[in-house]
């Protein structure tokens, strides 16, 4: 029999998001400061105490997961946790969020060992605007990581960009561009507030509704897709012109800002440093470090999510000015 695990509202919930680490090889504007300080080595889970977590969730029924961070590729353990996954009875779908920039070498062995696809961060084209949003990166070695990810088959290739006032609002025509040369959809990203970077963030916000906008003014109009059902957390629209060719011109947005989805939220997420975090724009998170540490067993760490996943909040509380501020997007996983 299949083991449901559900919240107080009804809602299945089956998604589990795991931030690897919260270290980052780039320090991109709107997600981290420069100057970053990551935690010690010692408070983060180990590879072997993920995968106990990880096989706990599959007892409870979780079937998806997305490794993510942080940046997921400079975790030591990524092909084997990937692997674990794989062998979980009840796992239907592995993916990953990345900035792509270790794909050249991983993408196989992520590949081979049960990766189903990837989501891939690319903010702008333009080689001087990427590296004053990422402050470090290189758009080449991305564009590289993609083709990487192309060619190991990790499919469909999904992008993603966060647009923000004054560094890239205009380059969503470019990037959506894209979709109409090549079967890769592209997700664009309202920025959300957290801790130190909120003042930045909510003063750099560009709305899904002016991203389309701008999208629709260069590129025609975009039809509604999936009859509106969200895919994921994006709602899926087509080009156009891209008619008669299903695989292109396909773009999404993804609004938590101005549209929240927390209706069909299915998921939950798992911190690098063991804390099992309810929604990602709420400060609720229960340990569960701690008690693996101390010999808790699988059945006692069920008992602990199942009873946290019932407290689940409803959604967040944006709209009413309030922000998360006990993390980071990249110490949550995103
Ligand atoms: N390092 C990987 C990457 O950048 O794809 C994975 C982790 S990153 C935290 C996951 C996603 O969150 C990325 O698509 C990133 O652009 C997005 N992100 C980071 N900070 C954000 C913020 N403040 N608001 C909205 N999205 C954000
Ligand atoms: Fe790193 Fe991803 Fe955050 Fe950029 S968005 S700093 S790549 S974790």
């Amino acid at each position: 029999m299949t083991v449901k695990t559900l919240d107080a509202f009804g809602r299945h919930i089956h998604y589990l998001r795991i931030s690897l680490t919260d270290k980052c090889n780039l320090r991109c504007v709107y997600c981290m400061p420069e100057q970053m300080i990551f935690r010690p080595s010692d408070e983060l889970l180990s590879t072997d105490e993920f995968i106990r977590v990880l096989q706990v969730a599959d007892s409870l029924g979780f079937n998806k997961y997305r490794l993510t961070g942080g940046e997921p590729t400079v975790h030591p353990g990524l092909v084997d946790i990937t692997r674990a996954i794989k062998a979980l009875p009840n796992t239907q779908a592995i993916a990953m969020t990345t900035n792509g920039l270790k794909l050249g070498k991983l993408a196989q062995p992520l590949k081979a060992a049960g990766m189903d696809r990837v989501n891939i961060s690319i903010d702008s084209l333009d080689p001087v605007k990427f590296k004053r949003i990422t402050r470090w990166g290189n758009v080449n070695d991305v564009l590289d990581g993609i083709a990487a990810a192309e060619h190991a088959g990790l499919l469909p290739i999904k992008l993603n960009a966060v647009v923000i006032r004054n560094f890239n609002e205009d380059d969503v025509v470019d990037l959506a561009r894209l979709t109409l040369d090549k079967p890769w959809q592209f997700r664009f990203i309202e920025v959300m507030p957290f801790a130190d970077v909120a003042e930045f963030q909510q003063a750099s916000i560009v709305t899904s509704k002016e991203m389309m906008q701008r999208i629709e003014a260069e590129l025609g109009p975009l039809r509604e897709a999936n009859g509106g059902v969200l895919d994921g957390e994006a709602r899926m629209f087509q080009l156009q012109r891209a008619d008669g060719s299903p695989a292109l011109g396909q773009v999404g947005f993804i609004s938590p800002v101005s549209a929240p989805f927390c209706a069909s939220c299915n998921r939950v997420r798992l911190t690098a440093d063991g804390t099992l975090r309810l929604c990602l724009l709420k400060d609720g998170e229960i340990d569960l470090k701690t008690p693996l540490r101390r010999g808790a067993s699988n059945d006692d760490l069920a008992g602990m999510i199942r009873a946290a996943i019932w407290r689940k909040p409803w959604g967040h509380d944006l709209a009413d000015g309030v922000i998360p501020m006990n993390r980071i997007m990249s110490e949550i996983g995103g």
